[in-house]
């Protein structure tokens, strides 16, 4: 018997319960896994709230990211005893997830964790971490380098946002933090922000160019504030896009793409191919701040899911939520 959150509708309405289950319950799969760690993303506040368009088929087990041990496996390359890490793949969406001490998914989801990444430090960097990885590298794969001035981190105070933030200055960037609690700014200067930028500087109506500010930028939010980003980008820069914290639209011209020679990345890690993930979790074996990290880390039981899935829609979660499924 195992532990696990499960999710509910009845009628227009998302009901979560914490539910005793058995390994034949779970679905069908090659790898079962004794889940230690899970997280709350911003995803999984959609999940439990019902949000149109996540949540495709209930009754589901939530959670988008779990790390724990392998259990059983069909493949080779994981054996019983191994540390192992999921993201994304549609858990908690389509496939039951990491909000259970127990999980079967296919394999290829699987990625075995570095040395020197435990389950707990897994979780606190999740999938909003390992976003944030996919953006530094994309910035990388663009040419961004810290020579070329400083660079610009919306939503700064949240998951993704917080990972960019030390990630970026860890490689050596001058990192200016968005957010919309300037209150955060001694957390985000201790995470490596060397400036503070108030969320309403960037709120107001978009110009097509404006005065070149950042050589490049990693964007949660989306909407005006991508915008308004954009048309600071120096010449060449570019930006990665991975959010919509504050909305889906770019209300933006395409003056910052032609004129500047601007570059806008799309990142997903959803359906990021596993050597991308994998690549991914080498880097942040080698590129994390493990005291940083350890900053941006609340830690919940099982019980507290519904009240902090809630918190994180209202952009009321600071850094990292790391659910010790066990507890
Ligand atoms: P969090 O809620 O932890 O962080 C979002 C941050 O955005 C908030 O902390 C807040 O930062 C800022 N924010 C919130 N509301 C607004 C608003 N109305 N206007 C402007 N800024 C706002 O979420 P995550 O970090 O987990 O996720 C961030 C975004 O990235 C989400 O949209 C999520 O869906 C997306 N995402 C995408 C992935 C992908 O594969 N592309 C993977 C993971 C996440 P502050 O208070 O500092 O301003």
């Amino acid at each position: 018997m195992f532990r696990a959150v499960m999710l509910e509708r009845e009628g227009d309405e998302v009901r979560s319960s914490i539910r005793d289950l058995v390994d034949e319950d779970l679905p069908a799969g090659d790898v079962l896994i004794d889940v230690e760690y899970s997280t709350v993303n911003y995803k999984d506040g959609l999940a439990y709230a019902g949000a149109p368009g996540v949540v495709r088929e209930y009754p589901i087990v939530p959670g988008v990211d779990l790390a724990g041990t392998v259990n059983q496996s069909v493949d080779p390359r994981l054996a019983p005893g191994m540390r192992v890490v999921v993201n994304g793949c549609r858990m908690g969406e389509q496939h039951w997830g990491g909000h259970a001490e127990r999980a079967r998914v296919p394999a290829g989801w699987v990625v075995p964790l570095p040395e020197s990444i435990d389950t707990r430090t897994a979780m606190v960097v999740g999938t909003a971490g390992l976003t944030s990885m996919l953006c530094v590298l994309a910035l990388e794969r663009q040419g961004v380098t810290p020579d070329d001035g400083p660079v610009v981190v919306t939503g700064a105070s949240g998951g993704v946002g917080s990972v960019a933030v030390s990630l970026l200055a860890r490689r050596g960037f001058v990192v200016e933090a968005v957010t919309g609690r300037t209150e955060e700014e001694p957390y985000l200067r201790g995470i490596g922000a060397s400036a503070i930028v108030d969320r309403a500087e960037l709120s107001g109506k978009v110009r097509p160019l404006a005065k070149e500010r950042w050589a490049g930028g990693i964007d949660a939010v989306g909407s005006t504030i991508l915008a308004n980003v954009l048309s600071q980008i120096r010449y060449g820069g570019a930006v990665a896009a991975c959010g919509l914290a504050q909305g889906m639209d770019l209300p933006t011209t395409v003056a910052p793409f032609i004129l500047r020679g601007v570059t806008l990345v799309g990142v997903e890690s959803v359906e990021t191919p596993l050597d991308r993930r994998i690549a991914a979790w080498d880097r942040l074996a080698t590129d994390l701040d493990r005291e940083q990290l350890a900053s941006m880390a609340t830690e919940v039981p099982l019980s507290d899911l519904p009240a902090v899935a809630a918190r994180i829609l209202d952009g009321k979660v600071r850094g990292r939520v790391v659910v010790d499924v066990t507890a």
